[in-house]
């Protein structure tokens, strides 16, 4: 079967499998009442023998004390299939779906074949869930010739369709990456609403469980969305809207109110970012509240994936604003004078140090064709007026890399030193594309980077699409276009296309190919199409 044919089949199988409980024997409830997937259905982090099945059980998804409109454990089924009428089940399951995490479930299947199209469903409340494809990642060392990636990041729900979404589904990757800013805590409100194509539910900011809960249940009830959870297994890693806008580690951008209790509403948003999200058990929120995200991930011979948590373990931000007694008033991200001496300070950390040894050993044990390193920021040197004002002096912003140059410098000498080949790296959070080659301290290039533009987030201010001049490494910054990132990747090559959708206040934008890069096997650095 070909990939358009099983797209065709499962996009259309919504209607024809969605709602089966007769099947079993039960009563129909009704399904507007007690359809318990309105949160749809994903699958994660393949490896050779198998994947995460997620959903949520919610059938009233916007239910204000977070439950989903069910309480207690819940009894749920799962059936994987090697095709999408279910009439080979290789495996199936009972699990429950728990009170303690809302009602997710997390399943991990094993004993599938590597590098095939599997299809899933879950079954619960007498009612059969949408039909989904997955897919098993090659055999570690087996000869793999391509893999088809596609990277999203900032999608914020008000502020456009999700078109972008629809698009990379049609594209019927192999695996999705979604690289942060996957919901947004805060909403638009007053004059800021006026440009919004619809509504958070009740606009508010998210700042505990429910909340956080109902927010990701309102972006998963996006058709688009969902349906591209059923085209493909996802990895993902998260940056600070899923939380708190410019957090950093244990600290909020706000100085008010104080560190604890934003280690409690962390703690809520990391609960609800496992409980949304198809995660191994690894990522179970631990006794602390911490969730470890930070993996590597290999595609046969062809690829390691090795993601990143650039949040969670971070250091304070550089040089905060102060006011005129020199007393801190916020963290918030800034662009901040060169002179800053936290710029220098080798002590403050990005990864932590934990991350960051085991990045570097993980680098220097290395055997794929290409070391992609999915995260969530702009690597690049990125230096920056600090207004937009003709003769503004530069600076550094202190929410992304630049701001943590002794951090990002040892990243960079660990891909050099461990001499691993052919290093690429996807980012985010710029609401603009930027291409980029990573250089040592010395000028040599060791990385492409290719950063996606928002989903639908509002573009990076404009001063920032002259950044080529005063950074010479940085080939494109542009931020007119909303959309993602395709990635073919070959033995020889990784072709990258960034697309480019027509209108984020559109639901039916279409899509065209903005820019394309290449990167080939042996030669550091972008080439452009
Ligand atoms: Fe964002
Ligand atoms: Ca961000």
């Amino acid at each position: 079967m070909s990939l358009i044919t099983d797209r065709r089949t499962i996009l259309g199988s919504a209607a024809s499998l969605g709602l089966l409980g007769g099947v079993f024997g039960a009563a129909s409830k009704g399904r507007a009442q007690s359809d318990p997937f309105t949160l749809g259905v994903a699958s994660g982090e393949p490896w050779p023998d198998g994947f995460v099945l997620w959903t949520r059980l919610a059938p009233r998804p916007l239910e204000p004390d977070g439950s989903g409109g069910l309480s207690g454990d819940i009894p749920v089924r799962w059936r994987v299939a090697n095709d999408p009428q279910f009439r080979q089940v290789v495996a199936r399951g009972e699990t429950v779906a728990p009170d303690r995490f809302g009602r997710s479930v997390h399943v991990e299947v094993r004993g599938l074949q590597p590098n095939r199209d599997y299809f899933y469903h879950f079954e619960a409340e007498n009612v059969i869930s949408p039909t989904a494809r997955a897919r098993t990642a090659p055999a570690y060392g087996d000869r793999v010739s391509k893999m088809r990636a596609v990277f999203a990041s900032c999608a914020h729900y008000e502020r456009g369709y999700f078109s972008a979404y629809r698009h990379m589904a049609e594209e019927a990757p192999d695996a999705i990456f979604f690289l942060g800013d996957y919901i947004y805590e805060y909403s638009y409100t007053g004059d800021r609403a006026a440009e919004n194509v619809r509504s958070h539910d009740r606009a508010t900011e998210a700042s505990d469980l429910a909340a956080y809960r109902n927010r990701y249940a309102l972006y998963k009830t996006d058709p688009d969305l969902r349906d591209l959870h059923r085209m493909a297994p996802c990895f993902v890693t998260w940056d600070d809207h899923e939380v708190q806008n410019d957090y950093a580690g244990a600290w909020s951008q706000n100085m008010n109110p104080g560190d604890a209790e934003f280690a409690v509403r962390r703690r809520a948003a990391y609960q609800a970012f496992y409980e949304h999200m198809p995660l191994r058990r690894r990522s179970i929120p631990g006794l602390d509240g911490g969730v470890r995200l930070y993996d590597r991930f290999k595609w046969g011979d062809l690829a390691e994936f090795t993601m990143l948590d650039e949040r969670q373990y971070r250091s304070m931000q550089p040089c905060p604003r102060t006011d005129d007694a020199g007393k801190v008033t916020s963290r918030r991200g800034r662009t901040a004078p060169l002179n800053c001496p936290d710029f220098s300070d080798e002590k403050r950390t990005m990864l932590g140090a934990e991350q960051e040894t085991w990045m570097a050993q993980g680098f220097s044990q290395q055997t794929a064709k290409w070391n992609i390193i999915p995260q969530q920021l702009v690597v690049a040197n990125l230096l920056q007026t600090i207004s937009a004002e003709p003769g503004s002096p530069l600076g550094y912003f202190t929410d992304g890399w630049s701001g943590y140059e002794p951090a990002r410098r040892r990243m960079i000498d660990a891909i050099d030193k461990s001499k691993v080949k052919n290093t690429v790296f996807f980012g985010g959070d710029m609401h603009a594309y930027v291409t980029s080659n990573i250089k040592t301290q010395d000028g040599r290039t060791v990385a492409a980077e290719f950063v996606t533009s928002s989903v639908t987030s509002d573009p990076a201010p404009d001063h920032l699409n002259n950044a080529p001049k005063d950074n010479p490494h940085i080939l494109l910054f542009d931020n007119s276009a909303r959309g993602y990132i395709s990635a073919d990747i070959t033995q020889a090559r990784i072709d990258v296309r960034y697309q480019a959708i027509s209108d984020r206040k559109l639901k039916d934008a279409t899509v065209r190919t903005h820019r394309k890069y290449v990167v080939e096997d042996g030669k550091p650095g972008v080439q452009t199409a």
